[in-house]
């Protein structure tokens, strides 16, 4: 009986013990009101793996400045990561860069690549330039753009220049310096050889001889025009070119100076590829270049629509001191003495396109 006694009073005293518990927990549910306390809220999992998203651009990087990435996981953690500048500039034909205003090397429209600069046209009324000149000899303008300095000696009394002003011998005039621009005329791997689309200086072909690997021409255009045109980051994109200098590139079954083979930089078309269709040159219009307003005061030889007669780098089989040039309608029959400087320079050259 005794026993039976404790056995009841051990239960009734776990019951009474898990009421109390049981009202413990109610009395402190009753506190629902303020969410701080309410233990459903701070009801966190130790360990939450965090689940994010593929990143998304938050930033744009451009060509010199970083840009950002974004991530957020479903609790609403974000972590971020910068992304490289590109690197890549827009380029423009004033060869800036129309973003960070960076130089660029070259700039390519369809077939017209520009590249490297050279006075070009006469400089505008308004524009006024220092007496102090660059290494260059060039005089800085009003315009923040550089300018050669020219006493005009025109082959003619009536040549004008672009902007209608007759070419006024002994006259003194400015002419900017330009980005040059150039065709494509054929294209691989990279690589593409391009033509100057106008006439932009003149000079004699050579002294009494029509070698050209021995020529007054190759030495400038390869010298003065190599480094006044192209600053070292131009130069490094302008590959040394095999130039065929064979009979066959002469257009003339026999030619007493047809010279070796040269490595060059720049060079003069060959009658051959001036004539070469697969080179764009179908036709007399495809070979007639305009005169710069720059060449017009130097004395380069132009037709009444003020396009340029232009040397070619080939010898004429007629004399030993005749090379071939074209007119300036275009023509490819035409070849005079070596030493005539006013005929016009039209530079070809290869560039790596990277
Ligand atoms: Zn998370
Ligand atoms: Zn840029």
């Amino acid at each position: 009986m005794k026993k039976c006694i404790i056995a009841i009073l051990t239960l009734v005293f776990c019951l009474l013990s898990i009421l109390l518990i049981g009202c413990d927990e109610n009395s402190t549910g009753g506190d629902s009101g303020n969410p701080s306390t309410n233990p459903q809220d701070s009801q966190q999992p130790l360990e939450h793996t965090h689940t994010f998203p593929a990143w998304q651009e938050n930033v744009p990087a451009t060509c010199s400045t970083a840009g950002e990435e974004i991530r957020t996981c479903d609790c609403g953690v974000s972590e971020t990561r910068s992304i490289p500048a590109t690197g890549v500039h827009t380029t423009t034909k004033e060869l800036v860069c129309s973003v960070c205003q960076a130089a660029v090397a070259y700039h390519r429209d369809g077939n017209r690549i520009y590249f490297g600069e050279y006075p070009q046209t006469l400089k505008a009324e308004n524009v006024v330039v220092s007496n102090s000149v660059d290494q260059r000899g060039y005089y800085l303008g009003s315009d923040n753009a550089y300018y050669a300095k020219v006493v005009a000696a025109p082959h003619d009394e009536d040549y004008v220049f672009s902007t209608g002003a007759t070419v006024t011998a002994g006259e003194e005039y400015y002419f900017k310096v330009e980005p040059i621009a150039w065709r494509v005329i054929t294209e691989s791997n990279g690589t593409a050889i391009i033509v100057c689309e106008s006439v932009i200086a003149n000079g004699a072909f050579g002294v009494d001889t029509n070698d050209y690997a021995a020529s007054a021409m190759r030495t400038w255009l390869n010298g003065a025009f190599y480094q006044s045109a192209f600053q070292n980051a131009e130069k490094a994109l302008i590959l040394t070119t095999q130039v065929d200098n064979s009979i066959e590139s002469t257009g003339h079954d026999k030619v007493e100076y047809a010279c070796e083979n040269t490595q060059d930089n720049i060079f003069l078309l060959s009658y051959a590829e001036a004539t070469n269709p697969q080179y764009g040159f179908s036709s007399n219009d495809d070979r007639s270049l305009r005169a710069s307003d720059y060449s017009l005061a130097t004395g380069v030889f132009v037709n009444s629509e003020g396009n340029g007669y232009w040397w070619l780098r080939s010898p004429a089989s007629r004399y030993e001191y005749y090379a071939r040039l074209i007119s300036g309608g275009g023509g490819s029959s035409y070849a005079n003495n070596v030493d005539c400087i006013y005929y016009g320079i039209v530079p070809v050259l290869q560039i790596d396109l990277y």
